[in-house]
């Protein structure tokens, strides 16, 4: 029997490995999901076992084919999803790993960071990387592992390890050791990776004692990424993505256009705009990164910024006062009060990030009045979401040099209708959220499904892509401005709060 070909997403996230299966019709016909160990070994330190990543990848992959009556000969392509610049190092015989995988979250390279700058290598850095020395990236964690993994430094100049992102160590173990490949969206977060030359850059290597022979081949987003090992799912399956989570977000959103942006809403906001085949250079702290290659040799570019502390301005309203049972209800209780009855709510729990980058800055809640109600607290809050968002846009229209046409969103915060209304009065732009809200999944689908040939092309692929509800600009100029400068006065309160502590 033959049945229409299936696109299997492997979306390896920082809490869970998930799977899910898409129809040529992009519908969703089976989801599995397994969470996994965080290990925090030292405060600010987090590691996840490359072991159990791989385990529960593989355990959702076979659940999902099966809640899905699917065998492996519908599948036509494997795309992947995954957490960035996290690193594994293994060695490439025994594919054991050296140590466990330090995650993107882990800070423990603040130390070699701050040599690096030392060295004045700043400047190198964003010229050839696009980003900023930060121990976010994978480039000073391969270097803290060479550094003090006993002997690893020998055995990586003999070609006995292999390095890579969550990507690579999937792609390896899938194919049974055979290809060690990465693709320009993962390379692009190392700190290592040329992103207009688009290969490893030998000076950044060289500066950080990084032998380049242990770093994966640089293949684009759509490629032939290798075929299964049989004994896994009983056929050889092409893999035919790989497509960091932020950057394939962008693609379920069919981000493939200059001019359109995407913001997640979860714990924080994570946006993307996509710039084209510019690479823009950021004056506010965004960052430059790869958008997507679907061909070899070319690729597409992206600005990209994140709010810290988003959704868990509701979650603190929950946890911390205790004024709302769920995240839903916020807005139920914002929608009590007719407007913020002159609230703000800055919510620099840890900090601010672009463009105003305070790590002192502390969550502040001003113009109580004896009027003002838990209803106006709410609102604040959901407001607070979007003024961020707003103003981490406006630092990218400023540094791309265009207007965002619409803006797409996903994750949690975007179901909350009354924030996504105010998000587009503020951005006096159209914000839109599609049917299908599994983005990241969707995005490494897409890119698999349109090398596998079960898309034939980018147009058929973002035609794919379905609005469920858009919220059109309803403030006027004035209202805006008001509202943006109130904001403004507000964060003022707010930084280098911690200072004084
Ligand atoms: P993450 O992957 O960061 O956990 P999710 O996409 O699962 O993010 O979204 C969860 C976040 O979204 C939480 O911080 C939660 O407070 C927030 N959230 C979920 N639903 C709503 C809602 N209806 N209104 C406002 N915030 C919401």
């Amino acid at each position: 029997m033959s049945v229409d070909p299936v696109v299997l997403a492997l979306d390896q996230g920082t809490t869970s490995s998930r799977a899910l299966v898409f129809d040529r019709q992009a519908r969703i016909l089976a989801v599995a999901q397994a969470e996994f160990e965080q290990i925090y070994p030292k405060p600010a330190w987090v590691e996840h076992d490359p072991q159990r990543i791989w385990d529960s990848q593989y355990q959702t992959a076979r659940q999902a084919l099966q809640d899905g009556a699917l065998r492996a000969q519908d599948v036509a392509a494997i795309g992947i999803a995954n957490q960035r610049e996290t690193v594994v190092l293994w060695d490439r015989r025994t594919w054991l790993p050296v140590a466990n995988a330090i995650v993107w979250q882990d800070r423990r390279t603040a130390g070699l960071c701050g040599q690096l700058k030392d060295r004045g290598l700043a400047p190198l850095v964003q010229e050839r990387t696009g980003l900023v020395i930060d121990p976010y990236f994978s480039a000073t964690k391969i270097a803290w592992l060479l550094q003090t993994v006993d002997g690893l430094r020998d055995r990586a100049e003999r070609g006995e390890i292999a390095a890579g992102t969550i990507d690579t160590w999937l792609i390896w173990r899938l194919t049974g050791g055979k290809r060690h490949v990465t693709d320009v969206t993962n390379a692009s977060r190392t700190m290592l990776f040329d992103i207009h030359r688009l290969v490893w850059d030998a000076e950044l290597c060289d500066a950080l004692e990084i032998p380049q022979r242990i770093l994966p081949e640089v293949l684009p987003s759509a490629a032939e990424f290798g075929t299964c090992d049989p004994q896994l799912f009983g056929a050889a399956i092409p893999i035919c993505s790989a497509v960091g989570d932020q950057q394939a977000a962008l693609a379920g959103q069919a981000g493939f256009a200059p001019g359109l942006a995407k913001n997640t809403y979860g714990t924080g906001s994570f946006l993307m705009t996509n710039t084209g085949t510019r690479a823009v250079r950021s004056s506010h702290g965004l960052l430059t990164t790869i958008a997507l290659g679907v061909q070899p040799g070319r690729v597409t570019y992206a600005l990209e910024g994140s709010v810290f502390s988003s959704g868990s301005a509701v979650q603190w309203l929950r946890d911390g006062l205790g004024i709302i049972d769920d995240a839903a209800q916020s807005e139920v209780l914002a929608r009590q009060a007719a407007d913020n009855g002159g609230v703000y709510f800055v919510p620099a729990f840890t900090g601010m990030g672009a463009p105003y980058w305070d790590p002192y800055a502390r969550a502040a809640i001003v113009g109580i009045t004896r009027g003002t109600t838990r209803a106006h607290i709410a609102r604040a809050a959901l407001e607070a979401i979007a003024f961020q968002s707003a103003e981490l846009i406006g630092a990218m229209q400023q540094d791309a040099g265009f207007t965002i046409s619409e803006l797409r969103v996903d994750g949690g915060g975007s179901n909350n209708a009354l924030a996504m209304q105010f998000q587009a009065d503020l951005l006096d732009v159209p914000v839109v959220r599609p049917e299908n809200t599994e983005t990241t999944a969707f995005g490494a689908a897409c890119i698999a499904g349109l090398q596998a040939g079960v898309w034939p092309g980018l147009d058929e692929v973002a035609a794919l892509w379905r609005e469920h509800r858009r919220f059109t600009p309803a403030m006027n100029e004035r209202e805006r401005a008001t509202a943006l400068h109130e904001w403004r006065r507000a964060v003022q309160r707010a930084a280098g709060w911690a200072r004084t502590e």
